[in-house]
């Protein structure tokens, strides 16, 4: 397998630390609002490379954090904390908020067929490992402490941007747009480790430690949480391609200089979903989420297979029209492998062949495109049907749009007797008569007639078909 990684800049081979074992690291929500389609977006293409490391034989270990403290609204560590912000939104403790959004965003994973990680691990419960960790950083000289927090010494680092090759001035400039400077940092880049001292005096959680009461940064989280579970060396993190400055950046700069060797293999980086206005963004306060899908009338698996078709290295433009597009061609799919038979002997070589041939073209760097062609592909194949459906029953545990269990479905929906059919059906060849008399006034009444009944006729080369609505 091959995955472009963003710290080398270029498309590698895909080797794990240990053969056949992959550790996986991801960046989890903040808990302070429900996850938009944005983030979804990320989630869902990091599911489907953790599925397609298992297809392709992997023991993959996916772990992953909940930020419920330490994320201030400028990633730059500066501004209120968010959790906080969202519990004053809503008069709520910060726990409460935390507890509700991180179960609102798993809910959403699941109608997103996204797998629930192996481990999953709230931020604020792992204080005494960022103690330990800021503790061994201020021994080994990387850390310093000013005006009442611990920082990050990014001077003592040999190279401190890894994932970009802009401008260090430029790159300041836009993280700290709008924000004040905080002149206890020794070096534009430094970042906070452990606050004690806050603008936001009211912090809502805040723990003991050696530099006095306070609470830790963002970034030293998820270097703790994946080092505790996954060890000394992780094979992949991933996230949105905003984390790569400053969140990875600095989670890269504490882990190597409190392990005192490379950490982590591979970076995975995710593109912004992106509307007319640009990126979707919880803090703007205007993004879409899956139960406003839901609302809308789409299933999430739509959502889903919206993002599938496009490369997750790409930004992807979301608009109601593409949505559309998408829903169309997946009723269109579900309904061609509903249109398939059981019968038929299924050639296990030929089974292999097709799986060994999806892992060559989806494990390219992650193509899920090509992986929801490879569907089309197999429609189409010389195979006897029993075979079409086991082969996309097995692409679908890495492409997850629950294909037959859905084709199955609606099988049983045409299949059963429906009530009132005998009197539409009647209505049809009423109007058809009508029709061919050439009499469309009656033609026009026995379709408002029907749709008062609520049922939408379409007129096809194949004949009449009717729908509720
Ligand atoms: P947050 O909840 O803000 O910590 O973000 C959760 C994840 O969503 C992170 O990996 C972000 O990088 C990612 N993310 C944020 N905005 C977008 C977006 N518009 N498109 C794709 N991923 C995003
Ligand atoms: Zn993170």
């Amino acid at each position: 397998m091959y995955l472009y990684n963003s710290a080398s800049h270029k498309k590698e081979e895909f080797i794990p630390h240990e053969p056949g074992k992959v550790s996986m690291y991801t960046c989890g929500p903040t808990v302070y609002h429900f996850a938009h389609i944005g983030n979804l977006r990320s989630y869902i293409m990091e599911d489907a490379l953790e599925k397609l490391l298992r297809y392709a034989g992997y023991d993959v270990t996916r772990v992953m954090n909940i930020t419920d403290v330490g994320h201030l609204a400028s990633d730059a560590d500066t501004g209120e904390d968010k959790m906080l912000k969202g519990a004053k939104r809503e008069h709520k403790s910060v726990l409460e908020i935390a507890q509700f959004y991180t179960d609102a965003f798993f809910s959403d994973c699941k109608k997103l067929n996204i797998k629930y990680p192996d481990v999953v691990q709230p931020a604020t419960g792992m204080i005494d490992d960022y103690i330990k960790v800021i503790s061994a950083l201020m021994d080994k000289g990387y850390a310093y402490f000013a005006g009442g927090n611990v920082y990050f010494d990014t001077s003592k680092l040999e190279k401190y941007y890894v994932f970009n090759d802009h401008d260090e001035e430029d790159l300041a400039v836009g993280v700290r747009e709008g924000v004040e400077e905080d002149a206890n940092k020794r070096n534009k880049n430094d970042f906070v480790l452990w606050f004690t001292k806050s603008k936001f005096e009211d912090q809502a959680l805040k723990w003991d430690s050696p530099w006095g009461v306070g609470y830790p940064g963002w970034h030293i989280e998820c270097s703790c949480i994946s080092m505790k579970y996954l060890g000394e060396h992780l094979d992949i993190h991933c996230g949105g391609i905003d984390n790569a400055f400053p969140h990875h950046t600095n989670e890269i700069a504490q882990s190597e200089a409190y392990l005192g060797h490379p950490w982590c293999k591979y970076w995975m980086h995710v593109h912004h979903l992106n509307t007319s206005h640009g990126k979707m963004s919880k803090s703007s306060g205007e993004f879409l989420t899956v139960s406003l899908l839901e609302e809308k009338g789409y299933d999430p698996l739509v959502y889903r297979f919206f993002c599938l078709q496009s490369h997750y290295r790409k930004g992807l433009v979301f608009s109601w029209e593409n949505l559309d597009n998408a829903r169309a061609a997946y009723d269109k799919l579900i309904a061609r492998v509903a249109a398939l038979g059981t019968d038929g002997e299924v050639d296990q070589a030929a089974v292999q062949e097709y799986k060994d041939r999806f892992v060559e073209a989806v494990g390219n760097d992650l193509n899920t495109s090509l992986g929801v062609t490879a569907l089309y592909d197999v429609l189409k194949a010389d195979l006897s049907d029993a075979a079409k459906r086991a082969v996309l029953d097995s692409y679908d545990q890495v492409l997850g749009l629950d294909l037959l269990k859905k084709a199955d479905a609606l099988k049983e929906q045409q299949a059963a007797p429906v009530e009132g059919a005998e009197e539409i059906e009647a209505l049809i060849a009423k109007r058809l008569e009508a029709k061919r008399a050439k009499d469309w006034g009656t033609a026009d009444a026995i379709r408002d007639q029907l749709k008062s009944m609520g049922v939408e006729i379409k007129d096809t080369k194949e004949g009449t078909t009717w729908t509720r609505v």
